[in-house]
């Protein structure tokens, strides 16, 4: 037997397979998805068996064997592999780097550290007299032999608990042959073993009742594709626990998506409070350690559900039964990072493959997806009320400008002041939204005009407050500098820092309402690896009565006592260059003013705006998801936008401009070569367009791209699978190209 095997080199970027020969040992064992050291040249390296075959066609004596496995268990699962062959496939990534999707980073070295604890077991059942026989006149080993007599392995560490220095007498008892001590693994749980205690469950309302009649039969064959579209506050997580349960119950797992897990802590302890140590929870804040041993837990089945953010969507699950995704709408869900994927059409593609349910669900689902369910793609599923009958909160506009005219120059209108002191008088919460961190908040000179910029990216640099001291940060390298006090530009001293983020709206608000305890929630105050936790437990508990944050505070969270939500600028969003604004807009809007009223309490909800006519604004304050889609789909239509075109570019990056463009402009010519060649793809193109992009330099690159907007059809679809060849083509030393299809975002 012959395994070709594909090795694992990043920076050589070697795509091919290998083959070798299957050493007696492993003959019947081997299998694709195996882990697997080989020689290769005068090295050893790793590699994943990808197929078997009885022949090969290189001469016998060439051939070398494998030198061993790495795990004892094929570490990628047959459909993941397929996924990671049809993923490469896609996006036209060498297979290396799909497959690397499917493993934990720690695993991809060579040698992993397992944690270990020493264990005793008897090597059989004793009766009375051997037991005897073996204590002798030590009480201690009496004792011990008493408590493996269930003929179990016992952590040493947990006999150590009842016997004081028990190893010594086990030691002698394994000598005289009574019982083994071994090693076995064990494996980190994060946020510890404690398990939540488990709580009853809710009676279900009508609605999610009626939600869960209409999904069960076809989840349970495996069919089912659903859109879960479901008002803030009416209880989405209950229907997804009610459908894991089921999985679990059929001896199937679950996958649930969210967009960020350090924004749910919420989701995360529902599920364990219900499901205990079954339920794996993966994130990018676990160390590598802690990622690995849940990885494993997964893949030995130990686990059943998982809670993960984007990536958890390959999680080694075999026989799921449900992918849910909630928050569908959610960008996070676009990975940004090569090989690009979007998580919801990798779950999509493995409910397929493996014969589970697929969930989606959100409050405000992306457009794309309520467009399916329309054209019957998805079924939906509608949970229209609250529950309990909770109402969902009023919305009221404030006009800025009105306020303006007024002489009020402060970032809160006379409403939201108003507003503010009487639910903090009467002990209640509030939460205020300034979307954008570090929106306006740049440095610019008075007499040149100019904003301070990061000498790497070509951005403006927010300003920043960081313990006393001013700094200037750039949002998409990190570089920092301090605060000039002459122009960079032209020398000036009338330089100055205008300001409308986080900080200045935490500062008002302790201005108005002296002795409030404020928490602030952006990008500054959540690093390190509980940042989140820490300052939503500050909040929960009480201590704080006012949390201020960007659109993180938006997503998904449930805090009772919350009875007034404000929002600081709408316009913020809506005036971004993209064609996804309104619709980002619509969801920060309606996900926010949902944060009200989640408890017994009536919840207020204030938007403050410059353009309270606006439709997407009028829809939000109405929390009219139906009217908005109206709207925007029929917008999309006329200005041929997304999911009635595809939006794709090729992105060079290059060491100089001039390296870039002049890649840019070859791959231009090489695409109206193929145009010219394919008369039905040239009719898709909309738009064709070589230009430098808004930013121009980042992370030290200079950037160009070859912008499309194509027809969405079948044409467009293989017009892209050449353009993605193209990109892959071999370019200069330096130079790098993207293929990027509905990117996050065009700058
Ligand atoms: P959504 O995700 O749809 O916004 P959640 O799942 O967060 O809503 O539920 C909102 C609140 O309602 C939560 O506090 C949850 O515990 C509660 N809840 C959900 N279902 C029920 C039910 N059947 N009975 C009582 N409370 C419920
Ligand atoms: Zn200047
Ligand atoms: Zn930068």
């Amino acid at each position: 037997m012959y395994a070709q095997v594909i090795v694992d080199i990043a920076h050589e970027r070697v795509a091919r397979t290998f083959s070798y020969a299957v050493p007696p040992a492993l003959a019947g064992r081997l299998c694709p998805g195996w882990r697997v050291a080989v020689p290769f040249g005068r090295r050893e390296i790793e590699g994943i068996v990808l197929s078997l075959s009885e022949t090969c066609d290189l001469p016998e004596e060439k051939i070398k064997p494998v030198t061993r496995t790495l795990e004892d268990y094929p570490a990628i699962l047959p459909p993941l592999l397929d996924l990671a062959v049809h993923m490469a496939g896609e996006t036209h990534a060498p297979l290396a780097e799909t497959l690397r999707l499917m493993l934990p980073a720690q695993m991809r070295r060579e040698r992993v550290r397992v944690k270990t604890e020493t264990v005793a077991r008897l090597n059989a059942p004793l009766t009375e007299g051997e037991e005897a026989a073996f204590a002798g006149r030590s009480p201690k080993k009496k004792t011990l032999l008493t408590l493996l007599r269930g003929g179990e392995a016992h952590p040493v560490a947990e006999l150590r608990l009842l016997v004081r220095d028990p190893l010594p007498p086990l030691r002698e008892l394994a000598e005289a042959g009574a019982l083994t001590l071994s090693e076995r693994e064990t494996l980190r749980i994060p946020g510890g073993n404690a398990s939540a205690p488990a709580q009853p469950d809710p009676t279900l309302t009508d609605e999610q009742r009626e939600a869960l009649e209409l999904m069960r039969p076809e989840a349970e064959k495996g069919t089912g594709r659903f859109l879960l579209y479901g008002v803030t506050g009416s209880g989405k997580t209950e229907v997804f626990i009610r459908l894991v349960r089921d999985c679990l119950a059929r001896g199937q797992g679950a996958i649930l998506l969210v967009p960020e897990i350090a924004l749910t802590p919420q989701m995360v302890s529902w599920f364990r409070a219900r499901f205990g140590e079954v339920a794996a929870v993966l994130h990018s804040r676990l160390s590598p350690g802690e990622r690995y041993d849940e990885w494993r837990r997964i893949r030995r089945g130990d686990a059943r559900v998982v809670i993960g953010a984007r990536s958890a969507v390959f999680a080694p699950m075999e026989r799921p039964g449900v992918l849910i995704v909630d928050e569908e709408h959610e960008t996070t869900y676009l990975s940004d990072r090569f090989p690009r994927y979007d998580a919801r059409d990798v779950a999509a593609w493995r409910c397929q493959r493996e014969g589970a349910a697929l969930v989606l669900a959100s409050a405000t689902p992306s457009i794309r997806s309520f467009a399916q369910a329309q054209q019957g793609g998805l079924r939906l599923v509608e949970l229209p009320r609250r529950v309990l009958d909770r109402p969902l909160p009023e919305v009221e506009l404030v006009d800025m400008r009105a306020e303006l005219n007024r002489g009020n120059r402060t970032v809160f209108s006379e409403a939201l002041r108003a507003a503010l002191r009487e639910a903090v008088g009467r002990g209640e919460q509030a939460m205020l939204l300034m979307n954008h961190r570090g929106y306006h908040s740049f440095v610019s000179c008075r007499s040149c005009g100019q904003a301070v910029k990061c000498p790497h990216c070509d951005v403006s640099m927010a300003y920043h407050q960081a313990g006393g001291a001013d700094e200037l940060r750039c949002h998409y390298c990190g570089y920092v500098r301090p605060v000039p006090t002459v122009c960079p530009a032209c020398g000036s001293r009338y330089i100055r820092y205008f300001g409308s983020g986080t900080q200045q709206v935490e500062e008002e608000v302790r201005r108005l309402l002296p002795g409030v305890t404020t928490v602030r929630m952006d990008m500054d105050t959540t690093r390190g690896k509980d940042g989140h936790a820490k300052l939503l437990d500050a909040f929960r508990s009480g201590r704080a009565q006012v949390l201020v944050g960007t659109q993180m505070i938006a997503k998904g969270l449930d805090f009772p006592r919350v009875t007034l939500v404000g929002v600081v600028a709408a316009d913020m969003t809506l005036n971004l260059p993209d064609y996804r604004a309104r619709e980002r807009t619509f969801q920060l809007l309606t996900q926010v003013a949902g944060r009200a009223g989640r408890g017994e309490l009536p919840g207020r909800v204030i938007i403050q705006t410059y353009k309270p006519e606006d439709d997407v604004i009028q829809a939000a304050a109405r929390q009219d998801y139906r009217a908005f889609f109206q709207e925007e789909y029929a917008r999309r239509r006329a200005s041929f936008y997304p999911p009635f075109t595809v939006m794709a570019r090729l992105l060079v990056e290059a060491a100089t401009a001039e390296a870039a463009q002049r890649w840019a402009e070859g791959l231009e010519a090489q695409v109206q070569a193929l145009l010219s060649a394919h008369p039905d793809w040239r009719r898709r193109v909309l738009i064709l367009l070589t230009d430098q992009p808004s930013v121009k330099f980042l992370r030290g690159k200079n950037r160009w791209h070859v912008l499309f907007k194509l027809a969405a059809s079948r044409e467009a679809e293989a017009l892209c699978a050449a353009l993605n060849d193209l990109s892959r083509a071999e370019a200069p030393e330096g130079v790098t190209c993207y293929f990027e299809y509905n990117p996050v975002t065009m700058m």
